[in-house]
């Protein structure tokens, strides 16, 4: 195994790592431990190059920083990427070689599924160290964090429907769901039980058909779903959807969904605040999943994780009101909030008189509820 470390400011460490016998390339970034043990998904993809994949395990790592501090969670923000098709790469030779990677940090990176990974891959990786998280149901884990995510956007909804509207009922909403996977299955399943009149678009026909049956849902083409006239859309698929032509043809008047990195550029999010249009940052609004995922490592009892999830509704009222106060765009207002926490926490780490974790308990209600 060969490894080399990377050095990029702002980055706690960086290291890439190539295994000829198994075939294991990998990247494993740090971004911040200031809150606690930093902790992301391992997402395995086919990246064209080792330089597209650096750049995204950076974004992702960081972005993860800012996830956890919003959440409240003692843990900061790491994340692995492996280049490789995971329909066809995987071998629990890959799994063992990836988990002495993470053993080479040391507990300061704690491992979870991502896109491309599953639970059970998680168990494999297990085998070789302890830092790993997300594991199977059957395993002892919390198997599939996805309705843990569908609960915090739900909550997150209703708040975003309260701020807007003055009223956060479900009922008789129309709501413009594009992608009913993991997570947008589960939340169009709660908003229809809340009354919700649904508009889904996915290129699964079985999964929109199912859609369509379990909660007499329209289904648009996927190309169109985000043109939908309704009152919320809900991207809960993939990363930057919302781009200067899409939100040009938006026809809703909050933009709340599961979806990672919503929007494509700062700029994006500006277009969106001058049509009027309220955005609940994607990373406040999902952070269910990491919840329900970093419970057992921030002691949380089953029941404190839900309030913790369900607080995504306050945290998300806080970030509004922020930005209404600054006259800024929500997005930028939920980075200065979580900059408030990681900057407080820094404060009190390097404070002699006070021990740490006091410090860091402190801190976190800053954010949270
Ligand atoms: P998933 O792969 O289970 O579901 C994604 C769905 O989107 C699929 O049904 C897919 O067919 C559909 N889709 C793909 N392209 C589409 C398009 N152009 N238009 C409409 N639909 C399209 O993924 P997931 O776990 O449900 O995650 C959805 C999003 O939420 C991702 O961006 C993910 O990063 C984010 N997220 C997920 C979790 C979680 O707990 N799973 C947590 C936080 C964030």
């Amino acid at each position: 195994m060969k490894a080399r470390t990377i050095q990029m400011p702002g980055y706690e460490r960086i290291a890439s790592f190539c295994d000829t016998d198994t075939g294991l390339k990998a990247c494993i970034a740090v971004h911040s431990t200031v809150l606690g043990p930093s902790m992301g998904g391992v997402r395995m993809h086919p990246y064209a190059t080792e330089g597209e994949a650096l750049k995204d395990v950076l974004q992702l790592s960081r972005a993860m920083t800012y996830k956890a501090a919003a959440a409240g969670l003692p843990v900061g923000g790491g994340k692995s990427v492996i280049i490789g098709d995971p329909a066809r790469d995987k071998s629990p030779e890959l799994w063992r070689a990836f988990g002495a990677c993470l053993e080479s940090f040391g507990g300061r990176y704690i491992a979870g599924e991502d896109m491309g990974t599953t639970p059970e891959d998680m168990d494999e990786i297990a085998r070789a160290t302890r830092h790993v998280m997300g594991r199977s149901a059957s395993s002892g884990g919390l198997g599939d964090p996805a309705p843990h995510t569908a609960r915090g956007v739900l909550a997150g909804i209703r708040a975003a429907l309260k701020w807007r509207y003055g009223d956060g009922s479900l009922e008789g909403v129309r709501v413009a769901v594009q992608g009913v996977g993991a997570v947008g299955m589960n939340l169009a399943e709660a908003l229809h039980r809340g009354g919700v009149q649904l508009v889904v678009g996915d290129p699964c026909e079985e999964r929109a058909g199912e859609a369509v049956k379990r909660f007499s849902a329209e289904a648009v083409s996927p190309e169109d779903i985000h043109k939908t006239k309704c009152d919320l859309f809900a991207p809960c698929a993939m990363g930057g959807i919302l781009n200067q032509q899409t939100i040009r043809e938006l026809r809703c008047a909050v933009v709340a969904g599961s979806a990672n990195n919503q929007l494509s550029s700062v700029a994006a999010g500006d277009a969106l605040a001058k049509r009027g249009i309220l955005f609940a940052p994607d990373y406040v609004i999902n952070a269910g999943g990491v919840i329900a995922i970093a419970a057992p490592l921030a002691g949380l009892t089953p029941a404190g994780r839900d309030k913790k999830i369900e607080g995504i509704a306050d945290r998300l009222t806080q970030v509004f009101t922020r930005a209404e106060q600054a006259g800024i765009p929500p997005e930028k207002a939920a980075d200065q909030l979580s900059e408030d926490v990681l900057h407080a926490a820094e404060a009190g780490r390097f404070h002699p008189s006070s021990p740490e974790k006091e410090k860091r308990t402190r801190v976190h209600s800053g954010f949270a509820t």
